[in-house]
């Protein structure tokens, strides 16, 4: 495919959002409308990752030419899976989800495969444009999201701004440790937040107290969409689980109130479809625990796309930053 104009006035940009399964990529207007989108699987190991990114984009230019030869985009924003170098737009490190793509230059190989403007951020700090710019967030200046999925990723908004740390690695509110002797974390550290409360927490967490108990189920282990309607119907071993999730949820926000002092926290992520149950619980776990000056006025609030805010919040980068 050859070089596409493009227009820093448009009121279209493109935004892709890569996971590990799946790559949803969209051609998404200015208030954070999806004009045209594709879904494709990722087959990371299959083909290299940047391919299969080229490939979904493409489709959308020839969707976007179809219908109009004379379209020009703003340019194209991405929102990926792994640790990313934001000034420079290469992933510093993709776990064994994404083989090969660590050190891949994203933004460089993009921006001379499409010669148009590129953004490369982390897939959850991302989430935080799509509030900023066509979600709950909009006109507010201090703000966290969290991203409670597999794992639980997070985003610190300052004067309305992300917070990206040294090289775009800030923000990690799974790993913020609630309890320094508590359960051994992946990272290195003990008592992570991620280790109680994300879906694969959860899950190996209750599976290992049925296997103690030795009442593991006949249809084997349980996963963590079983067990949240399990909580929700009031079993007792479900409960214990979740109230040490939502305990350790509740730490971590008083601990980020008191740190940041925010007006809004946006829940976001795979659990959060769970819906109001379980944003009550977080927010009762919260008020338990920070000063009340502190809670005063803040709101926790569900995000605001679902499970698009990836795709929406990636193109906003073209607005955030051009
Ligand atoms: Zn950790």
């Amino acid at each position: 495919m050859g070089i596409y104009s493009h227009d820093p006035a448009s009121l279209y940009a493109i935004g892709v959002d890569i996971g590990g399964t799946k790559i949803n990529a969209g051609i998404i207007s200015h208030d954070g409308k999806t004009l045209y989108s594709e879904s494709l699987p990722t087959r990371a190991g299959e083909s290299p990752v940047v391919e299969r990114i080229a490939i979904a984009v493409s489709r959308l230019l020839a969707w976007a030419y179809g219908n109009d030869p004379r379209i020009a985009l703003r340019g194209i924003g991405i929102g990926t899976a792994g640790q990313v170098d934001w000034q420079t737009g290469t992933i510093r490190h993709a776990s064994e989800l994404l083989p090969g793509y660590t050190g891949t230059p994203l933004k460089a190989f993009m921006e001379q495969r499409f010669g148009m403007p590129v953004h490369v951020d982390n897939d959850v700090n991302v989430l935080a444009l799509a509030e900023l710019y066509a979600g709950a967030g909009k006109d507010i200046r201090q703000m966290i999201c969290l991203a409670l999925g597999t794992g639980i990723g997070g985003v610190i908004v300052d004067d309305g701004k992300i917070m990206h740390g040294k090289w775009g690695g800030a923000g990690e509110i799974g790993h913020m440790s609630i309890d320094f002797r508590g359960l051994p974390c992946i990272c290195g550290s003990r008592g992570c937040l991620e280790a109680y409360a994300s879906g694969t927490s959860i899950a190996k967490r209750m599976n290992e107290r049925l296997a103690e108990r030795g009442t593991q189920a006949s249809d084997g282990p349980r996963n963590t969409r079983g067990i949240i309607a399990s909580w929700l119907s009031g079993d007792p071993d479900a409960t214990a689980i979740m109230d040490d999730a939502f305990e350790a949820l509740g730490a971590a926000i008083a601990s980020l109130l008191h740190i940041c002092n925010p007006e809004l926290i946006i829940i976001g992520g795979g659990l959060a479809d769970v819906g109001e149950p379980l944003l009550r619980r977080i927010e009762e776990e919260t008020h338990k625990r920070a000063m009340s000056s502190f809670q005063s006025g803040v709101r926790i609030l569900p995000s605001s796309h679902g499970s698009l805010g990836g795709m929406i919040g990636a193109a906003m980068q073209l607005w955030e930053y051009e």
